[in-house]
């Protein structure tokens, strides 16, 4: 009787999870950019980002990825009208979150891959904000 091979060792090319994405918000193409080997998807059109699992918050801990959000406050106001939008990973729905500290901040999550999109001006504005906060805690702690 003939071996069955497993389906999972299919030849097929892998797609590298098609390193072209969409923009959620205005289907322009999206860049692959680099920082501190963290790769994450800007918008070449409306300068959003995308974020995979997690990666927002590891970028937020280090020096100077804010660079990575060179999008105008402006026309990140004006995207994040939009919100009824699709995953560009998945397809899943995303939702709009709030940050619990922030307020203003308002970002969309997908609920199946947990990617997150920040229009432009949104992730370096949360990075800020929380870098702040922590200068304040950490002065309230030295007055004591
Ligand atoms: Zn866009
Ligand atoms: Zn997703």
């Amino acid at each position: 009787m003939p071996k069955k091979t497993p389906s999972k060792a299919k030849a097929a090319p892998s797609q590298d999870r098609a390193k072209l994405l969409r923009c959620p918000k205005c289907a322009s193409a999206m860049q692959p950019v680099v920082f501190e080997s963290t790769e994450v998807d800007r918008c070449t059109g409306c300068r959003g980002l995308w974020f995979d699992l997690l990666e927002h918050q590891d970028l937020k801990e280090l020096a100077g990825s804010e660079a990575l959000d060179l999008g105008e406050a402006d026309k990140g106001r004006k995207m994040d009208k939009v919100d009824d939008i699709e995953c560009p990973v998945c397809h899943g729905k995303m939702v709009r979150l709030v940050d619990r500290n922030q307020r203003h901040v308002r970002y969309e999550a997908c609920a199946t891959c947990y990617g997150v999109f920040f229009d432009a001006g949104e992730f370096r504005d949360w990075k800020q904000h929380h870098a702040f906060d922590w200068l304040r805690s950490l002065v309230a702690r030295e007055r004591k």
